[in-house]
């Protein structure tokens, strides 16, 4: 059973030193509580009391990490059910497949183009994160040497997929330095697959088409000595895998249920059409998996996902925002429109993408309101006349323009006459959405 704030908060040093960061050791151990905070957060503790406080001390999901380096991959440690309660913490990794069946060639030409899956939105690069490696062959020298040639060509970490005891080993021998996750391991190959992740240290996927089985394998490698556990929830079919995803993290972090106390995988990749693959990967990163499997290597089918993967592991007290200074677009000289905007990042990039478009070289100013938009700033009184004046004086934008013209959004054309005379500028109402700034700009510049 969980223990209470209070139970923890009897196991404490109880000197409220503040080590932890927290004010006192109620505070803390209220966070424990909440899984909020752990037990290795106090220097101070006793060996004895770490033991009793058992699994209150653990998080609810384990985190595992997957692969070596700047690459690798950790996925799991979620504490809530909707991210509305806090945030989601690691990312779900997006990860492509590569059958080791194909000849060298396509194999080459298809991880060069899964190496080129890079985006950039709203100023951040985004980008896969696995390949995933399937023993189609059958052959144990095919998927090693597939094992191989991928393994010394990606930075990316790896998923080795087989239900071969034998030919997974085999994989593992080219590429275990690379700490990739052994996938398909189920009921019948278990303890042979185990052994392996224990012999490698590499973390393991169990698979199965329903919570107990899936529960009962992860009971059994853990036995077998190992932690870095992923769970395959392999179900009948979309509803069903939401329904069995949802059930691992409510009973994870509702019920304490250790077994099934590990973040979960799902694999796309059975689907005859492309976009349904998205539709569906795209539900599964919602929802609650871990890492999803996709066939689909082109742009159109990744981006979307990454999209999906960026709105919702950001963390929603906290809007995106860029950094408040004079930007360039194009090669603005001193005659160059003066935009303003706010610096909440969708705000901006809608400016700037727009500008760009319209050829025309400007400068952007993002007012620093607290990651806002245009109208919620102004309503909260983060978007005024002193509040711009400060911004334009901190840019030093009178240095870059000589012309005295700022150009605001049209939807705070109510602020034209204050800002008129709290700078002493000519104010010029732009339009009221970002895509009239290219008709703006070439009509009234
Ligand atoms: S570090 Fe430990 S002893 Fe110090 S305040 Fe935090 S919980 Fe209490």
């Amino acid at each position: 059973m969980a223990l209470t704030g209070l139970d923890i908060f009897k196991l404490l040093p109880k000197t409220n030193c503040k080590k932890c960061g927290k004010p006192t050791c109620l505070a803390f151990a209220m966070q424990m509580a909440q899984k909020k905070a752990s037990i290795d957060e106090c220097p101070d503790v006793s060996e004895e009391s770490k033991s009793q406080l058992g699994s209150a001390s653990a998080p609810p999901i384990r985190l595992v990490t997957i692969g070596k380096g700047d690459k690798e991959v950790k996925i799991g440690e979620e504490n809530v059910l909707f991210r509305h309660e806090e945030k989601f913490y690691h990312p779900t990794a997006v990860a492509v497949t590569i059958d080791d069946d194909l000849d060298d060639g396509a194999l080459n030409d298809r991880l060069a183009k899964i190496n080129a899956l890079k985006f950039v939105r709203v100023g951040t690069e985004i980008e896969i994160d696995m390949v995933a490696i399937i023993n189609k062959s059958g052959s144990a020298d095919k998927f090693a040497a597939a094992a191989k040639t991928v393994s010394e060509n990606t930075a990316l970490s790896l998923i080795l997929s087989s239900s071969s005891i034998d030919n997974m080993a085999a994989a593992l021998a080219v590429c275990s330095d690379k700490k990739p996750l052994i996938h398909g391991v189920n009921s019948t190959n278990v303890d042979g697959m185990a052994g392996l992740a224990k012999v490698d240290g590499c973390p393991i996927a169990v698979s199965a088409s329903t919570l107990d089985e899936l529960a009962e394998l992860s009971e059994k490698v853990k036995k077998d000595g190992l932690e870095d556990i992923v769970l395959d929830y392999a179900g009948s079919g979309l509803k069903d895998n939401l329904q069995g995803l949802t059930s691992i993290r409510r009973a994870a972090l509702k019920k304490s249920f250790r077994p099934l106390g590990y973040p979960t995988m799902s694999f796309v990749t059975n689907c005859d059409d492309p976009y349904q693959e998205t539709a569906n990967a795209s539900a599964y990163l919602a929802k609650y998996s871990g890492i999803v499997v996709v066939n689909g290597i082109e742009p159109w089918q990744i981006m979307p996902l990454l999209t999906v993967r960026q709105n919702i592991y950001t963390d929603p007290q906290k809007p995106v925002q860029v950094e408040s200074k004079l930007y360039e677009v194009g090669q603005p000289d001193e005659n160059a429109p003066l935009l303003l905007t706010t610096n909440f990042s969708l705000t901006y990039y809608s400016v700037e993408g727009e500008v760009e478009g319209s050829r025309v070289s400007s400068y952007i100013l993002p007012v620093d309101t607290e990651g806002t938009s245009v109208l919620t700033a102004y309503s909260g009184d983060k978007l005024n006349e002193k509040v711009v004046k400060k911004a334009m004086e901190d840019a030093k934008v009178e240095d870059s323009v000589k012309h005295r013209k700022l150009i605001i959004p049209g939807l705070v054309a109510i602020m034209s006459a204050k800002l008129k005379d709290e700078l002493g500028w000519e104010i010029l109402v732009g339009p009221k959405e970002a895509s009239g700034l290219s008709a703006f700009l070439k009509s009234n510049w």
